[in-house]
């Protein structure tokens, strides 16, 4: 690849001499190891780590930040799985449990048409009372509002709940899925994969290994997803160069993740006792070592909801190329304490990328 004065990395600039040996094989398109992420995730020398993360954000996606302007969807907070992890779920029966109509829904996505959405998110808890045709229907009556409307729709987890319920194959399932208009996955419920991690904070959800195996389904179907992780409460550097490491081969083999996206953990509200609280630096080490551990996938999201509009916009400087979207609705990170404002307008997204220096483009999943 021929890079551009604007695309070269001056490694004079970078004195450890490990991030100088990363450095050297990013130049040479050698992918790193787990070796290399450990020392990117406990590093203390973050500007010269985000040197590389923006040579990469910068050969792959140039001085662009995307953003979107959509809605959420969380159709119900009634889940089965109560996982020590989450906030938002409720019991059937409780006082705030809730389960959206689907002429509630219709009626929501109509009134955030009118406010110019271009994608809707969808996520819900798993709720035995609702059966396969509520969520077929309800894509359907989305696109019913307004065909153009991108859906991003339902985590592994739902899918693979739905499948067992229903009768249906993953491959089945994706078709109808396909058919009443879904158009990708958001890939939530990836939380981290180590077996031991995840027995604690999500014990009850599907693995790891059965997250892959439903994204790689998704992706043979034509789908593109994204892959999250969720870090900031008892994992540690190891724990995330092994769920890097697994997305990346992933990657490898189906090409069907557009976007990672880390999402800090909200303690607050949720039965995980965690009293960490992640640093400035334990936050630009983790995205800008995603940015350069996962050079096959092209996006990075740093969802300003979840870092704060603040560390959103410096992250741009360390491998972020995407800032998030408006967000109308939004529902679960907020029940978890979040303390940014639940909706962005786009104004706000697009003060907040060209103040950093990058040109806005506004985008949905589809890039
Ligand atoms: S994280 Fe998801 S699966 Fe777990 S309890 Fe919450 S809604 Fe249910």
């Amino acid at each position: 690849m021929s890079l551009s004065v604007a695309h070269a990395m001056n490694i004079d600039l970078i004195h450890n001499p490990t991030l100088g040996r990363i450095a050297e094989k990013v130049q040479a398109e050698t992918p790193v190891d787990e070796n290399d992420a450990m020392t990117m995730l406990t590093t203390t020398d973050i500007v010269e780590l985000g040197l590389i993360a923006d040579y990469v954000r910068r050969r792959v996606n140039g001085a662009k930040a995307y953003y979107g302007v959509n809605m959420n969807l969380n159709y119900t907070n009634v889940c089965e799985l109560r996982c020590p992890l989450c906030a938002y779920s409720r019991d059937e029966g409780d006082a705030d449990a809730f389960t959206l109509s689907l002429d509630e829904i219709e009626e929501r996505v109509r009134h955030a048409v009118g406010f110019g959405i271009d994608e809707v998110h969808i996520v819900g808890g798993l709720n035995p009372a609702l059966q396969l045709d509520y969520f077929i229907e309800m894509l359907r009556r989305i696109k019913r509002v307004k065909p153009e409307l991108y859906i991003v729709a339902f985590t592994a987890t739902e899918y693979d709940y739905f499948a067992r319920r229903s009768g249906m194959s993953i491959p089945e399932l994706f078709r109808a899925m396909i058919d009443a208009g879904l158009g990708a996955l958001p890939g939530g419920g990836a939380e981290i994969f180590d077996p031991g991690v995840r027995g604690r904070i999500a014990p009850r959800k599907i693995s790891g290994a059965r997250w892959l195996a439903v994204m790689r389904e998704a992706h043979r179907a034509g789908l593109k997803t994204n892959a999250t992780m969720l870090y900031n409460h008892i994992e540690n550097p190891g724990h995330i160069a092994d769920h890097l490491a697994r997305i990346r081969e992933l990657q490898n083999e189906t090409g069907g993740f557009k976007t990672f996206v880390p999402l800090p953990f909200h303690a607050e509200n949720t039965a995980l006792a965690v009293e960490k609280q992640s640093t400035g630096f334990d936050d630009v080490r983790i995205y800008a070592t995603a940015r350069i551990f996962l050079h096959n996938i092209p996006h990075l999201k740093g969802l300003w909801m979840y870092l704060g509009e603040k560390l959103a916009q410096v992250m741009l400087h360390f491998g972020v190329d995407d800032i998030g979207a408006t967000y109308h609705y939004e529902k679960v990170v907020h029940a978890a304490g979040a303390m940014t404002e639940d909706v962005g307008s786009e104004e706000r997204l697009r003060r907040i990328i060209e103040n950093a220096g990058m040109t806005p483009v506004r985008a949905t999943a589809a890039y």
